[in-house]
């Protein structure tokens, strides 16, 4: 399922490759690794087991202020929130590795507690095919 606001997102446990939209190169860290990410789209995949579940996380990630704690409150601060992907009962790594075809902008960024993934988060180029489920998804949402 493809959801555009947290709101719509179910309030049950489970993972989100959240779609992100930089208009300007980002200066991020990710441990001992610090860079620049170029503008673009990316998708960063996660997993909400907390009370409120995906809904509550997705409403965390879409809102600017709040005290950095993840990697990816980096981006969440400066970036557009385009939506997200949204699986009830999904697993992070498998959303990641769903996405193994997309290039890594950063190793180790949002997967530092995963032993599986290289990284959480991948560069989305503009056009690029997402897996055909999400591209479902999409397109029965009306996202662009
Ligand atoms: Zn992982």
């Amino acid at each position: 399922m493809f959801i555009a606001s947290a709101a719509d997102a179910p309030a049950t446990p489970g993972a989100y490759a959240l779609a992100l939209r930089l208009d300007a190169p980002l200066a991020v860290w990710a441990g001992k690794w610090e860079g620049l990410l170029a503008a673009g789209d990316y998708l960063y995949c996660g997993s909400a087991r907390g009370p409120g579940g995906l809904r509550a996380r997705l409403a965390r990630h879409m809102r600017p202020q709040k005290r950095a704690h993840w990697h990816v409150d980096q981006l969440t601060a400066v970036a557009s929130l385009l939506g997200a992907f949204v699986e009830e009962q999904g697993d992070e790594c498998a959303l990641n590795a769903a996405l193994d075809d997309l290039p890594i902008p950063v190793a180790g960024f949002g997967s530092s507690d995963c032993r599986r993934c290289a990284t959480h988060l991948r560069f989305w180029p503009e056009g690029a095919a997402l897996p055909s489920r999400w591209e479902n998804a999409r397109k029965a949402a009306r996202f662009t």
